[in-house]
Formats: structure tokens, C-alpha cells, sequence
């Protein structure tokens, strides 16, 4: 009898005929033989009306009081869940984070899971019962309070709820068909993948695909979880997003692979694309042993999360530099007003502040192994007349930031020259991803 985790985000249980499709779902998967452990999201949006309510009472809702109020989204979703079951004939049993032995730290809003104490889970299993957990909720051992994980925290309660019960599969289901090769809603040739390595999964998620969360693909990385992101809406087989020295679990079904197995990896795995950013460029910096460290201390106590950071030699005044980062584009403004506000001690030029900008990311383990990687980005990128305003990369990563009017075009132009076009035009449902 195999464990299987099955996650349903907000989109997959909007309305009472969602949930009886979900729930019609996690009953077959039971009667196929498995024990089924389900993590939920709440209904909808019923999140951001939640913290919507809570905003129209108070400027700055207390944290404590908003992991109260959010968490309840998710109790709704469960219970509906579990009486829908009940009419369907099986025995189901919803848990809050807290009874299901959600550990976390204390930080209301972004909790982090330490611990995973599933005794009733266990119990509820042993019974015969499905089991539904509440997603994106916690609790804290010192303050004895709800605890919530950050937005979209549900993906890392099933994946932790996988590794805890030590299940054979965590299935991440939402309204599109895996992980594609690129956004299918802006590439239209774009392919679903049938698997890819965890690494890559990070990297695509921390750079703009919303598929699956980065601290969920962090998490089964970690704890070695097996993770299949698929579609609530068809039976098909999605992604596997697979660990270090994990098999694909196709060949471990039987599946003829045959036009898989020794063919060469792709050397890119897929595309991302990331409008959240913004540019600041700090002009006329003294090119002096302390610059960066005196600028990049005042934007850190800003609390800014920077992504990339360029630094040139400026020709034009000598002695003097610009350097360029990127940020989210909410911590802009608060960020390029501080370091204004303290020019003379930092003794730049001109602040600049620009968040028309978009990044466009190329990511594959096989860049480790392979040259000229990057000269197809900027070559495809040249033919299209497009200007690269910044450029990083990791060990299987390449980043430019683009003006946000060209990304599009981009992220088409590159898809094609990587080889990464299907021959039919991948479905596009108005979905989010969650
Ligand atoms: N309901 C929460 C959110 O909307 C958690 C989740 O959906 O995963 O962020
Ligand atoms: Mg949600």
C-alpha cells in the first residue's frame, strides 16, 4: 500500500462543484489502494479577501491577530473537504496545522516548519480515514500560537507532511498541467516537461515561475520528496520534480522510455521570466575602497531583498562608478528615497530609479558541461533588436534584465533558439498556477 500526499491550491477548491470534483479525486485515488493524506488551500481568494477585511479595520494589523484570521481560510476549505468525502461513502478527518504537529517558528506571516510531530495523522491512517490537513498553518512550541508559512505557504505543509509520513509521492495539483518549458500564456510553443531535477525547479522558481513554491522545492530537495506537479482538471500525467539520484518514477512504472533513455539532456531546461523587479542605479559612486559596503548597508537596513548587483567603471567621470541593482519593485521607492536622502555622506551623483525593467532567465544543469551557452542568449537577443541592460549568472543559470516591453518577444525568441519549441501550441487555461 503506497502514501500518497496530495496538495489542492485555492484555485482547485473555489466552489462546493470544486471541491466534489476534489474530492471525487482523493476517493478514487483511496480506492486504487493507497492511504491518502491531503494538504489544503483556502477556497479561492479567499486569502487576499481575508487580509483585504483586515486592512479595512486597521492600518497595520497585529501578526498574531492576522495568522488568527488567515489561518481560518484554510479550516473552511478542510472541513468542506471532509464532509464532501463523507458523502461519498469514506471516512475523512480534517486536522488545523496545530493538530497535525506543524512546528514552526515563531515569525506571524513567514513561519518556518522545524518540526513534524503527525501522531493523530498517524492514528487517523491506521483507522482507515483520509486524512485533510489545513495548508500554510502552524504552531509555535514558546508562544503557543498559529504560526502561517507566507503566501503560498500550502505546497511546503504537503511536501513536510510527505517527508514526515515518509510518502511515496507529493502531489501538487492546480489549474495547469505541470511545469512548462516557459510561461505557455506568453511562449505558446512551450512543452510541458515530464520531469526535471529539483536544482533546475529552484532556480526557475526563484527566478519567476509560479508553478510550485521555491520553499516547497527547497524542502522536498532537502528531505527527499518525490513531487508531482499535475493539473486538477485532467487525469494526465504532470512533472516530476526529481531529487539527487532519484529514479523517474516512469521507468519504475514499466513505461517505455526508450526515447528518452541516452538521449543527451537538453543542455536548458526552461525559461523563466520575471516582472516583480525594479532598477536602482546609484550614479557617480567614488570608486573607493567602502562605497558598495556604506550604499549596501543602507539598503539592507531598508529591508531589501537584492537580486542582482552590476558594477562598471565609469569612463565619463574619472575616479567615480556606477552600480546598478535589482529589487522588488514594492521596495523600491522606500529604498532609492533613503539612500537619497543620505547623498551627501555617500557622496554619489544621481539616483535612479527604474522599474520598467524585466528579467528573463535561461536554466539547465547542462550548462556545467557545455560552452557557448550564453552567446545563444545574447545572439538570439541581437537578431531581435533587444538590449541587455544587466547580466548574472550561476553555474546553471543565465539572468539579463530587459526593458519589461521586451520581454515577451524575448523569452519567445530564446525558447526557439535553445530548441525548446513544441510542434503544437501548449493549452493555455486562464490558469495562475496555484
Ligand atoms: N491560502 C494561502 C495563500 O493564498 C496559502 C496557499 O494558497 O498556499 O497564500
Ligand atoms: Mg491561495
Amino acid at each position: 500500500m503506497a502514501l500518497i500526499v496530495q496538495k489542492f491550491g485555492g484555485s482547485s477548491v473555489a466552489d462546493a462543484e470544486s471541491i466534489k470534483r476534489v474530492a471525487k479525486r482523493i476517493v478514487d485515488t483511496r480506492r486504487a489502494g493507497n492511504d491518502v493524506v491531503v494538504a489544503v488551500s483556502a477556497m479561492g481568494d479567499t486569502t487576499d479577501e481575508l487580509l483585504d477585511l483586515a486592512h479595512a479595520v486597521a492600518p497595520t494589523p497585529a501578526p498574531r491577530e492576522l495568522d488568527m484570521l488567515l489561518s481560518s481560510g484554510e479550516r473552511i476549505s478542510m472541513a468542506l473537504l471532509a464532509m464532501t468525502i463523507h458523502s461519498l461513502g469514506y471516512e475523512a478527518r480534517s486536522f488545523t496545522g496545530s493538530q497535525a504537529g506543524m512546528i514552526t517558528t515563531a515569525d506571524h506571516g513567514s513561519a518556518r516548519i522545524v518540526d513534524v510531530t503527525p501522531v493523530r495523522l498517524r492514528e487517523a491512517l491506521d483507522e482507515g480515514a483520509i486524512v485533510i490537513v489545513a495548508g500554510f498553518q502552524g504552531f509555535n512550541r514558546d508562544t503557543r500560537d498559529i504560526t502561517t508559512l507566507g503566501r503560498g505557504g500550502s505546497d511546503t505543509t504537503a511536501v513536510a507532511l510527505a517527508a514526515a509520513l515518509g510518502a511515496d509521492v507529493c502531489e501538487i495539483y492546480s489549474d495547469v498541467d505541470g511545469v512548462f518549458t516557459c510561461d505557455p500564456r506568453v511562449v505558446p510553443l512551450a512543452r510541458k516537461l515530464d520531469a526535471i531535477s529539483a536544482e533546475e525547479m529552484l532556480e526557475l522558481a526563484a527566478n519567476g515561475a509560479k508553478v510550485l513554491y521555491i520553499r516547497a522545492v527547497e524542502y522536498a530537495r532537502r528531505h527527499n520528496v518525490l513531487i508531482h506537479a499535475r493539473s486538477t482538471f485532467t487525469s494526465n500525467e504532470g512533472t516530476y520534480v526529481l531529487g539527487e539520484g532519484m529514479t523517474d518514477p516512469r521507468l519504475a512504472k514499466g513505461e517505455d522510455m526508450t526515447d528518452v533513455i541516452g538521449k543527451e539532456e537538453p543542455v536548458v531546461a526552461g525559461v523563466a521570466i520575471d516582472r516583480s523587479q525594479a532598477k536602482i542605479t546609484v550614479v557617480g559612486v567614488p570608486d573607493v575602497p567602502g562605497s558598495a559596503s556604506a550604499i549596501f548597508t543602507r539598503v539592507s537596513k531598508a529591508g531589501a531583498n537584492i537580486d542582482m548587483i552590476v558594477q562598471n567603471v565609469q569612463s565619463a567621470s574619472p575616479g567615480r562608478t556606477d552600480i546598478s541593482f535589482t529589487l522588488p519593485k514594492e521596495q523600491a521607492r522606500g529604498v532609492a528615497q533613503q539612500l537619497q536622502a543620505e547623498q551627501s555622506e555617500l557622496g554619489f551623483e544621481a539616483i535612479v530609479h527604474d522599474d520598467q525593467v524585466g528579467k528573463l532567465s535561461v536554466v539547465g544543469a547542462g550548462m556545467r558541461s557545455h560552452s557557448g551557452v550564453s552567446l545563444t542568449l545574447f545572439d538570439a537577443l541581437s537578431r531581435h533588436r533587444i538590449n541587455i541592460e544587466m547580466i548574472s549568472t550561476s553555474e546553471i543559470r543565465i539572468s539579463v534584465v530587459l526593458r519589461d516591453t521586451d520581454l515577451d518577444e524575448a523569452a519567445r525568441a530564446v525558447h526557439t533558439a535553445y530548441g525548446l519549441d513544441g510542434g503544437v501550441e501548449a493549452t493555455v487555461y486562464a490558469g495562475t498556477g496555484r
